[in-house]
C-alpha cells in the first residue's frame, strides 16, 4: 500500500521497520490482482502512533474524521497481513485543559476523566478500534527523562519560566513542514521574552498559581505539549517507527517539534518512518467555532445518523481535501447506506430460499472489480474511487435481482466480498435478523389480493398498519415483500 508521506513529499510504499519475516519487495507477487492478495503484509509489525484528543471537551466530528481515517487504514493494513499496533496518546494537561479548570471551577483531573470517558464512548460507537490509548499525565518520569536527555545534550536551556528546546541547535528544524529556519519566528500565544529564538518551544514549564504541576530536578512544574508524545511514543515503540498521524493543523509546529527532540535524543534518522496527515473538515464552507455556534458533535450527530453514514460520508471525499460538510453530502452518505441496506436485506432473503440459480459472470464480476477497488485503496487510500467501484457492483447486483438471475450461492458470493471489505471500511449496516411473522405476511397477501381487486385504498390502509408495526411493502419482480424500517 502507497500513502502520501509529509516528510518525503511523495507518495511511499508502506514498509514495516520490522527485520523479522521476509521483505516486503519479496511478498509482491506478479499480476495487479494478487499485488493486493492478503497477507502482503507477511505478518510484520506495524507501529502507528496518532495524536489523540485534548480532553477538555466532548469530540466533534472533524475529530471523527481523523480516528475514523486512522482506524480504516489500521485495518486495512491489518487486512494485508501486517500486524498493526495503534496507538493513542491522550493529552490530559495542558493550557486548554487548565483553561477550561479555571472557567469551570472543575479541577483538571475531573474535566480530563470526563472527556476521556466521552471520547472513547465516541469512538466505540463509530467502530474505531485502537490497540491502546496513552494518557500524558501516566508517563511524568518517562517526559523527565527526555527533557534530562536534552538539556545533558546541549539541546535545551532552562529559563524562570522553564526549560526550552533551542531549535537553532537542531539544524534540520523544519523539515516536516518545509520551512527554513531563518523564516520561522512563530509564537502560539505570547511569545516569552526569557526564550532564545521565537520558534523554541516549550518542554517543561514552571507552575503559575493554582496549577496542576509535579516534581522535577528544576522544581514543580508541567510538561510541554510536544515532549508528551515522544515520550510515550519511544515507551511503546523504542527510538524509531512506521507511521505517525494525525491533523494537517499538527504538521507545524507539533509534529516537527517531536521529530527535533526525539532525533537530538537518539541521534537516529528517521525517528519515523512515514508522516500522514488528514485535511480538515469544515461545515457549510466554514471552520467550525464556538462563535459561529456550528460545532457538531459526534454524539449530536449519531442521534440523528447511524455511525456507518458518517464513515460513509468520510469515504465520499479523499483525505487529503478539506471534506466540507453540508446537508447535501450527508443525504448522499445516507442514500448509499440505504441501498446497502436494502441490498444485505434481500441477500438473507435469497440465502433463506432454496434457490438453484446460478450467475455465473457475477462471480467474474466481483473478482475483478474488487481488484480494481483494492488497488484504488492501495494508491493512496483512494476512498471516492473505491467507492464508485463499489457501487457499480451494487447496480450489476441489483439489476440481475430484477431480472431474476440470482440464487442462494450468488448471495453467498456477494455477501462474503461485502463483509471482506467491510472488515476495514465497517459501513455495512448491523445485521439484524428480521423475522416476518405469519400474521405480517398474511397482511402483505391481503394488500397485494385487494391490489389485484383493483381496491387501492384498503390496500392502503393495510400498507399504513404495516408501517405502525415498523415495515415497509417493496414491490419486488419476485412480489411483494416486508422490509423493517
Ligand atoms: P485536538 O483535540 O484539537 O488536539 O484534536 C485531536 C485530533 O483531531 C488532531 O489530530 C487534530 O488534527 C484533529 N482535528 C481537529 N479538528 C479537526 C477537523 N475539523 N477536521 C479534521 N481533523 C481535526
Amino acid at each position: 500500500m502507497k500513502l502520501f508521506n509529509t516528510l518525503t513529499g511523495k507518495i511511499d510504499e508502506i514498509k514495516s521497520l520490522d527485520k523479522q519475516g521476509k521483505s516486503n519487495e519479496k511478498s509482491k507477487e506478479k499480476g495487479k490482482g494478487k499485488e493486493n492478495a492478503k497477507g502482503a503484509g507477511k505478518g510484520k509489525k506495524l507501529n502507528l502512533f496518532v495524536c489523540g484528543p485534548t480532553v477538555y471537551d466532548h469530540s466533534h466530528i472533524g475529530h471523527a474524521r481523523t480516528y475514523v481515517f486512522f482506524d480504516m487504514i489500521a485495518k486495512y493494513l491489518h487486512y494485508q497481513g501486517f500486524k498493526t499496533n495503534f496507538l493513542i496518546n491522550i493529552t490530559d494537561i495542558d493550557d486548554k485543559m487548565i483553561a477550561r479548570s479555571s472557567q469551570s471551577g472543575v479541577p483538571v483531573p475531573e474535566i480530563a476523566r470526563v472527556h476521556l470517558q466521552s471520547y472513547l464512548e465516541d469512538m466505540r460507537a463509530l467502530g474505531v478500534k485502537f490497540t491502546k490509548y496513552a494518557r500524558a499525565t501516566d508517563y511524568m518520569p518517562e517526559i523527565i527523562q527526555q527533557v534530562k536527555q536534552l538539556l545533558d545534550k546541549g539541546y535545551a536551556y532552562e529559563t524562570p519560566n522553564g526549560i526550552y528546546f533551542d531549535v537553532t541547535k537542531f539544524k534540520e528544524y523544519g523539515k516536516l513542514s518545509k520551512q527554513p529556519l531563518n523564516e520561522l519566528n512563530v509564537h502560539r500565544i505570547e511569545p516569552d521574552p526569557t526564550k532564545r529564538h521565537g520558534a523554541d518551544f516549550s518542554l517543561w514549564k514552571q507552575q503559575k498559581q493554582g496549577e496542576p504541576a509535579w516534581n522535577s530536578p528544576w522544581g514543580k512544574g508541567r510538561p510541554g505539549w510536544h515532549i508528551e508524545d515522544t515520550a510515550i511514543a519511544m515507551h511503546f515503540f523504542g527510538e524509531q517507527y512506521d507511521l505517525h498521524g494525525g491533523g494537517i493543523d499538527l504538521i507545524f509546529p507539533h509534529h516537527e517539534a517531536e521529530i527535533a527532540q526525539a532525533e537530538a535524543i537518539t541521534g537516529k534518522k528517521p525517528y519515523v518512518k512515514h508522516w500522514i496527515h488528514v485535511a480538515f473538515l469544515i461545515i457549510d464552507g466554514r471552520k467550525m467555532s464556538k462563535s459561529l455556534g456550528n460545532i457538531l458533535m459526534i454524539k449530536d450527530f449519531l442521534k440523528s445518523y447511524p455511525p456507518e453514514v458518517l464513515r460513509i460520508l468520510f469515504l465520499q471525499t479523499h483525505y487529503k481535501r478539506e471534506l466540507n460538510y453540508t446537508k447535501e453530502v450527508v443525504r448522499t452518505a445516507e442514500a448509499a447506506h440505504e441501498k446497502l441496506k436494502i441490498l444485505m436485506e434481500k441477500l438473507a432473503e435469497l440465502k433463506e430460499k432454496d434457490s438453484k440459480k446460478y450467475d455465473k459472470g457475477l462471480r467474474v464480476t466481483i473478482g475483478r472489480e474488487k481488484s480494481k477497488l483494492l488497488a484504488a485503496f492501495d494508491d493512496d487510500f483512494d476512498s471516492p474511487k473505491a467507492l464508485t467501484i463499489l457501487f457499480s457492483i451494487i447496480k450489476r447486483v441489483n439489476t440481475l435481482f430484477e431480472e431474476n438471475k440470482l440464487g442462494k450461492k450468488n448471495a453467498e458470493e456477494v455477501q462474503k466480498f461485502l463483509r471482506e471489505i467491510n472488515s476495514f471500511l465497517g459501513i455495512l449496516p448491523k445485521e439484524r435478523k428480521v423475522t416476518i411473522s405469519n400474521e405480517l405476511q398474511g397482511l402483505v397477501d391481503e394488500r397485494e389480493r385487494l391490489r389485484k381487486e383493483g381496491k387501492f385504498r384498503d390496500a392502503d390502509k393495510i400498507r399504513e398498519k404495516l408501517k405502525e408495526k415498523g415495515f415497509v411493502i417493496e414491490d419486488t419482480p419476485q412480489g411483494p415483500r416486508a422490509r423493517a424500517i
